[in-house]
């Protein structure tokens, strides 16, 4: 057997999962298609990637939290919900749950810097990239997977396969794993733009008739163009109805400034630039079944979400966190990672965080995309009923900051188990 475990994927994802396995002994082989630091690499664009409280603490655990900080992360200490021409609005503040921040932003490729560094060094672990899986067959004791590796074909074997080759996975094709899809008839666009006041470490969160609208303080670290504005850097991520899109990706930059400017008012003082902006259609999706015998699915190519509230790539952070815990038990016991016994307890575990998570993304996407009257009243009542009931707001703010139910031992600042 070549490896114990072959990670399909090396973007933030199943880099990450290599990372959490650094110190289990186990054999690992990472398979990525695009090299880390190329500026097609997918996983590592130009997005800004809100992380929540709790990836912070699993980053820590792995190690990788300080190569990221030291490039530049902002902390989010409030962050400001409402209702583009209505009245509801609440404020969720990192001072209430006695935290130094709700959550952090961080540039996709400050992540892929971070979790790219060192990450050949790491004990036991062989990267193959470029290197594309063309083909993967399971059978009882192993799964057989096929590399193009450039124009040469190479095949390995493990015990286990990890999928997480993101939304369009090739594993899940392949192997005809059945998957949910549900289109929300909306894109994102992307953009980082300059204003004329410090973001305070403060992001918003407007729902507009189009779909959610979201501005997040994000200074540029120093090696990235854009750093010369420091603070007064917002990440924006624009939800629009898909036939809105290629009029907003067409106008000018001043011409978008102002449409922006309509929508947000004066929250983040006077829009003065833009950078070139990205577009990227929206929907939910999952895999119906997330592990099989010698094969477990984890983020996108788990689960693909609306990017409101910004949790897609948290709640991937926590399958590694999660499935990095209980291959390394079985690790420990002598076990074979890759029997459904030992998956089961992966998928079993992740069950409750999924369907919290995809639920109240999907509620928030069509409650507020909606211009029902009775829905805005309800809506609307809800977030004033939030700011008056600090309970309420509490549990909103601690979903958001991914430390609900059980926590797995990476979040707590534990190794992965008590071996030493
Ligand atoms: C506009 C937008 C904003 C977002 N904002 C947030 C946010 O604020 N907070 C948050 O938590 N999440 C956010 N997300 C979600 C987040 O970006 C994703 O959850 C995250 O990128 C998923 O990572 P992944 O590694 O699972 O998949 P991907 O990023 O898709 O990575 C998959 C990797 O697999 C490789 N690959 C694919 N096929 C093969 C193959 N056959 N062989 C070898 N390699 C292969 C690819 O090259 C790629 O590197 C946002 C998403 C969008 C679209």
């Amino acid at each position: 057997m070549d490896y114990d475990i072959l990670v399909i994927g090396g973007g933030m994802v199943g880099a990450s999962l290599v990372h959490a396995l650094r110190d289990s002994g186990l054999r690992i082989g990472l398979v990525e298609a695009v090299p880390l630091y190329n500026e097609g690499q997918p996983s590592y664009d130009a997005r800004a990637i809100a992380l929540s409280w709790g990836s912070r603490r699993i980053f820590e655990g792995m190690g990788v939290w300080q190569a990221m900080a030291q490039q530049t992360v902002t902390p989010i200490r409030a962050i400001n919900v409402s209702d583009r021409g209505h009245f509801g609005a609440t404020r969720l503040q990192a001072e209430e749950e006695g935290v130094e921040a709700l959550g952090y932003v961080a540039e996709a490729a400050v992540i892929g810097r971070a979790l790219g560094s060192g990450l050949a060094e790491l004990p036991g672990v062989t990267i193959f990239c470029p290197a594309t899986l063309t083909a993967i067959r399971i059978d009882e004791e192993a799964a057989t997977v096929t590399l193009d590796q450039e124009g040469e074909q190479k095949i390995l074997q493990a015990r286990l396969v990890v999928a997480a080759d993101g939304g369009r996975s090739t594993v899940r094709e392949q192997l005809g794993a059945k998957t949910v899809r549900l289109g929300y008839g909306q894109t994102a666009v992307v953009a980082s733009v300059i204003s004329d006041r410090s973001h305070d470490n403060v992001a918003f969160e407007r729902f507009t008739d189009s779909g959610p609208l979201a501005l997040l303080p994000n200074t540029a670290p120093q090696w990235m163009t854009g750093s010369e504005h420091g603070d007064r850097r917002w990440s924006m991520v624009w939800t629009a109805r898909e036939d809105q899109v290629d009029e907003l990706l067409a106008l000018d930059d001043a011409a978008f400034l102002e449409r922006l400017q309509g929508r947000l008012g004066r929250r983040a003082g006077r829009l003065l630039a833009v950078t070139p902006r990205s577009a990227y259609p929206l929907g939910l999706q999952y895999v119906r079944d997330h592990v099989r015998p010698r094969l477990a699915f984890i983020g996108n190519a788990a689960h693909l979400i609306h990017p409101v509230g910004g949790q897609g790539f948290n709640l991937g952070l926590r399958d590694v966190a999660v499935l990095a815990e209980v291959l390394a038990q079985a690790a420990h016991q002598g076990g074979d990672p890759g029997v459904l016994e030992t998956l089961q307890g992966y998928a079993r575990w992740r069950r409750g965080d999924y369907l919290r998570v995809m639920g109240v993304t999907d509620s928030l996407v069509r409650i507020f995309s909606n211009d029902f009257r009775t829905l805005v009243v309800a809506r609307n009542a809800g977030m004033v009923a939030m700011d008056l009931m600090p309970p309420l707001r509490r549990l909103f703010t601690r979903q958001a900051m991914g430390v609900n139910g059980r926590q797995p031992r990476l979040a707590l600042g534990l190794p992965l188990n008590d071996r030493k």
